[in-house]
């Protein structure tokens, strides 16, 4: 459909949780008007497509017909306080690029493995408890496409709430985002972010391949805990809330420890965990 740029690539790949499962066609556009034509020609003949970034938030169980992967659109642009990235720009990129200018503020990102666009469907952020810090606090405009019409949308329209946002109920395409970053001195960015690091290698499981949390509230480690691995998907026993995959799991394995420990919960009269990863 798309010569020359369509790609079968291992499921594998296209995840950090490298779930094993057969291939998907895959296209990484180079430019967001690209980007643009490409989803236009897949509304004009009906063929589904999704939107994945690094696939650090994403469980692929069925592959759509086509994968659109941003992670090539990877401007960035600093104007005074205001950094303009395009939505395939890796966090991790971000959060060094502008510190090195002594822009930030969002430091507690830095070990968050995912792109600009699926940090904000996802609302990326730290901390259950107050003071939470999320993505969606540094954004000025977010700008989608709608299906229509290319648009800019403010932070109070893009209706950011916990690791939740409109673009994960609403079909939106993010193409790029305009965030206001805190002028700090880059030593101070240097150290927040070497502290957050450190405090990941104290607490983070980083020995396997995983998606970060799997539930955004409601989940009982004591529960997990007690859960038996299923093909090869496992609790880990080291970072609550986390699956991991030391080698072999499908999707479909994940999706059923999920599933078991949701009715786990359930049996012993919780309320259902509210899941925090997509799945497809
Ligand atoms: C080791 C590890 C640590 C993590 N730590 C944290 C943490 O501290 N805090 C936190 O909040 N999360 C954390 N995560 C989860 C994850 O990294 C974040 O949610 C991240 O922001 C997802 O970005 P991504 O590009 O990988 O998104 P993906 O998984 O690629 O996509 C997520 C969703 O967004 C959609 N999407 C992606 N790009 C676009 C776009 N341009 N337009 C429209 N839709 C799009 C996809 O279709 C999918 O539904 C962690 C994950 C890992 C593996």
């Amino acid at each position: 459909m798309i010569p020359g740029v369509e790609r079968a690539i291992p499921i594998a790949a296209l995840s950090t949780l490298r779930v094993r499962g057969g291939t998907a066609q895959v296209a990484t556009p180079q430019t967001v008007e690209q980007l643009r034509n490409w989803i236009e020609h897949c509304q004009q003949i009906g063929r589904p497509f999704r939107l994945l970034g690094r696939g650090s938030n994403t469980l692929i169980q069925t592959a759509p017909s086509l994968i659109l992967r941003t992670t090539r659109l990877n401007r960035v642009e600093i104007q005074g306080d205001r950094v303009r990235a395009e939505a395939g720009v890796s966090l991790q990129r971000l959060i060094r690029q502008c510190q090195r200018q002594g822009l930030g503020g969002w430091e507690f990102l830095i070990s968050v493995p995912g792109t600009v666009g699926g940090a904000l469907v996802m609302n990326a952020g730290r901390g259950t408890r107050a003071p939470q810090e999320c993505l969606g606090h540094f954004v000025e405009s977010v700008t989608i496409w709608d299906g229509w019409v290319c648009r800019p949308l403010t932070a109070h329209d893009c209706a950011f709430h916990f690791r939740d946002s409109l673009f994960q109920r609403r079909n939106r395409v993010v193409l790029a985002a305009t965030l206001r970053a805190i002028r700090r001195a880059p030593e101070e960015i240097e150290y927040r972010m070497h502290q957050r690091l450190r405090h990941i290698q104290r607490t983070q499981d980083c020995t396997h391949p995983n998606l970060g949390s799997v539930f955004r509230s409601g989940y009982r480690a004591a529960i997990g805990r007690c859960m038996s691995p299923v093909g090869g998907a496992a609790w880990s026993t080291r970072t609550p809330n986390w699956i991991v995959n030391p080698g072999g799991a499908t999707a479909h394995a994940v999706w059923e420890l999920i599933e078991r420990t949701v009715e786990e919960h359930e049996n012993r009269g919780f309320l259902p965990p509210i899941r925090e990863i997509i799945i497809w």
